[in-house]
C-alpha cells in the first residue's frame, strides 16, 4: 500500500517535472505536449499522414500566397530519400571505410546549440569535425533524428534513425553527405544522447538554445561494424534537394525506449515515407575495411 502510494507520488512528480521542462507548454496530454498555437515556427509542411495537413504527399504541391510552388524538388523525378535498402547489393569498388582516415570527427565534438524546429530535434556543432568524400572535406554541421526510421534496412524499420549532416565545399556534388545510423531500443539510456536529450524543448522554438560545455564522442554513436550502404538521394524533408550522399550503417546502435519516447512525445512521427528507387540509382555496399 505504502509502496503504491510512493510510486503514485513519484509519477505525479515526474509528470510535474516534464510539464515544467516543456517551455511554453500549458498542459500535459498523453499524446504529447500541448504547445502554444502555431506561430509559424513549423512553416507550412508537416509529417502528417492526414489529407490537407501539409504532409509528405503534399510537399511538392505546397505553394505560397502568389501560387508559387515552394518545394518543387519534393516531387522531382531524381532519386529522393528515404528508400528501402535491399538485402543484397553490389560491393562498391571505390568505397572507403568509415575509419579515422575518412571520418575526421573531433574526439570531443562541441555542441553549439540545440533546437526543436517543429520537425525534429537538431544539435548544431561548432566547426572542426569533417568527413572526406571524393577526397574533399565535408564539414559536420548538425545531427538530427527521425522516428520511426525513414530508411528500411533489408525490410526492417527501426524506432529511431540518426542523421549526421556534413556540407561540402561550394559547388561540390554531392552537396551534402549524411552518415545515417539506425537505433534499436534498450533498457539503458544511451550515455552520449543523455548529455543533450534534456536540453531539447518539448515545443517548437524559433531560435536555438545555446549549450555550453557539452561535447560528444560521436564514434560512440556508431556501431562496431562500420559496414554501410551508399547511394545518392536527397534531403528527406523540404526542400528535398537532390545530390545528398547517404552512408547508411548496416548495424544499429542502442538507445533507451525512454529516450525514443521523449522524442516522439515532443514531435510525433517524423519520417518521410519510402520513395521509389529510380532506374539507374546505384546502391552499393562497403565493408568496414
Ligand atoms: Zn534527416
Amino acid at each position: 500500500m505504502k509502496r503504491t502510494l510512493l510510486l503514485g507520488v513519484a509519477v505525479v512528480l515526474t509528470s510535474f517535472v516534464v510539464v515544467v521542462a516543456a517551455r511554453s507548454s500549458i498542459g500535459k496530454q498523453d499524446d504529447g505536449p500541448r504547445c502554444e498555437s502555431d506561430d509559424g515556427t513549423k512553416g507550412t509542411w508537416s509529417h502528417s499522414q492526414s489529407d490537407n495537413q501539409g504532409g509528405p504527399n503534399e510537399w511538392g504541391e505546397l505553394a505560397d500566397g502568389t501560387g508559387k510552388v515552394l518545394y518543387p524538388d519534393c516531387a522531382a523525378t531524381t532519386q529522393q530519400s528515404p528508400i528501402a535498402i535491399p538485402a543484397r547489393t553490389e560491393v562498391a569498388k571505390d568505397a572507403f571505410a568509415l575509419d579515422n582516415q575518412h571520418l575526421k570527427w573531433l574526439p570531443a565534438a562541441p555542441v553549439k546549440d540545440v533546437i526543436n524546429n517543429g520537425h525534429t530535434w537538431q544539435a548544431n556543432f561548432a566547426p572542426g569535425s569533417k568527413m572526406l568524400v571524393d577526397s574533399k572535406e565535408y564539414e559536420l554541421v548538425q545531427v538530427h533524428f527521425h522516428s520511426p526510421s525513414e530508411h528500411t534496412l533489408e525490410g526492417r524499420s527501426y524506432p529511431l534513425e540518426i542523421h549526421f549532416v556534413h556540407v561540402g565545399p561550394q559547388g561540390a556534388r554531392p552537396f551534402a553527405s549524411v552518415v545515417a545510423v539506425m537505433a534499436e531500443e534498450d533498457a539503458v539510456d544511451n550515455p552520449e544522447f543523455a548529455k543533450i536529450w534534456s536540453s531539447f524543448n518539448a515545443c517548437p522554438q524559433k531560435t536555438p538554445t545555446a549549450v555550453s560545455n557539452v561535447t560528444l564522442d560521436l564514434t560512440k554513436l556508431l556501431p562496431e561494424d562500420r559496414g554501410y550502404h551508399r547511394y545518392d538521394g536527397s534531403l528527406t524533408a523540404p526542400p528535398c534537394t537532390a545530390s545528398v550522399r547517404f552512408h547508411m550503417l548496416s548495424h544499429p546502435i542502442k538507445v533507451s525506449a525512454a529516450q525514443v519516447k521523449a522524442f516522439t512525445r515532443a514531435l510525433g512521427p517524423t519520417n518521410r515515407p519510402i520513395q521509389p528507387i529510380v532506374l539507374g540509382t546505384e546502391i552499393e555496399y562497403a565493408t568496414q575495411n
